[in-house]
């Protein structure tokens, strides 16, 4: 990817706080707020890693972005025709032929396919609801599309169930490139997948990226799977970005304490590895209530009395290495020594 391509996509500010209800009359008595200020930017070409455990917002970031989920304040700005428009503003008709440049890839290749639709259909529907295709071109597309993901296109006309899970995910690959995106949000895409099929489909899905000219943010509980595909990526806890840097300089040189025990966690061959994990204590808390000052310090291992009563600012430390934390100056983190 050239480093200086133009944005696609920008992020400024996004919120999302989902209210508690509770009682006989769901009245509202609290809010989570699952994604609490996140800004960034993703340039064409680019493939920006949006990685935390469970629970973080990242999956709901990516909905907001794609406007499955309405955000509560924020802005997401997309590049149409040269010029970025924040998508929140248009209307739904307005809205309609931008969809079709921004796709998903779903984690779970067992529940996101519907079981009683053949792969033609499945794959061909994006083409009909937006009327771009019918009969034998329909046909001849949907074939160009299994083939340019690994499958026969003589099997259009079986069922999900007859795939292993890494081609059933190969088909939700080739639905969402069917209406050629330029953005895609690739959301978990290998988790659900076993540990030998998962390197394939990243391989394929860098091979598209290629052949398609496709931008991907893309979405992982752990730095382990995004290592090798990110341009960039962005650390997040508890509903905000902690760290953002090319992925180069986060592995070798983390800045944030959180970063830093994810790095710990990738499997290496190197010996010595095992002893230098470092185990996060307790649980991510709630993001219903989420802790005071930095939310990260009461499993941070650096913490001082500063963590607890004043959340960090998010500044850029050097150059594109932004990270939220009192102490990155001074705090010499150990990331992946790849030597
Ligand atoms: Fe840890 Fe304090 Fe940095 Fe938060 S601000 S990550 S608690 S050192």
């Amino acid at each position: 990817m050239e480093s200086k391509a133009p944005i696609l996509l920008e992020v400024k500010n996004l919120k999302k706080h989902f209210p508690i209800k509770t009682g006989l009359f769901r009245r509202v008595t609290g809010q989570v707020s699952a994604v609490d200020g996140v800004s960034f930017f993703i340039r064409e070409g680019e493939t920006l890693g949006l990685v935390g455990e469970s629970g973080c917002g990242k999956t709901t970031t990516g909905r907001c972005i794609l406007r499955a989920h309405a955000p509560t304040a924020g802005e997401v700005w997309f590049r149409k025709d040269g010029e970025m428009v924040n998508i929140l503003e248009l209307s739904t008709q307005e809205m309609k032929p931008l969809r079709r440049e921004m796709q998903i890839i779903f984690q779970d290749p067992f529940s996101s396919l519907n079981p009683r639709m053949t792969v033609m259909d499945i794959v061909s529907e994006p083409l009909r609801i937006h009327k771009l295709a019918q009969g034998a071109e329909l046909k001849a597309q949907v074939r160009e599309l299994l083939e340019a993901v690994g499958l026969k296109a003589q099997h259009m006309n079986r069922y999900p169930y007859a795939f292993s899970g890494g081609q059933r995910q190969r088909i939700g690959i080739a639905r969402a490139l069917a209406l050629r995106p330029r953005l895609i949000v690739c959301d978990e895409p290998v988790s659900a997948l076993d540990v030998s099929v998962q390197a394939q489909t990243l391989n394929l899905l860098e091979d598209l990226q290629k052949e398609f000219g496709l931008t991907y943010l893309f979405i992982a509980h752990d730095l382990s799977v995004v290592e090798h595909i990110s341009d960039r990526v962005a650390v997040m806890y508890l509903g905000n970005i902690v760290e953002l840097a090319k992925a180069e300089e986060l592995y070798v040189n983390p800045l944030h304490p959180y970063s830093e025990a994810l790095l710990s966690a990738i499997p290496r061959t190197d010996p010595d590895h095992i002893s230098k994990r470092l185990i996060l204590p307790g649980d991510v808390p709630s993001p219903a209530n989420p802790p005071s000052g930095c939310k990260f310090h009461p499993r941070c291992r650096y913490v001082e009395a500063i963590c607890q009563t004043e959340a960090p600012a998010w500044r850029e430390l050097c150059e594109e290495h932004w990270v939220a934390c009192h102490r990155a100056e001074e705090l010499n983190l150990t990331g992946i020594d790849y030597n």
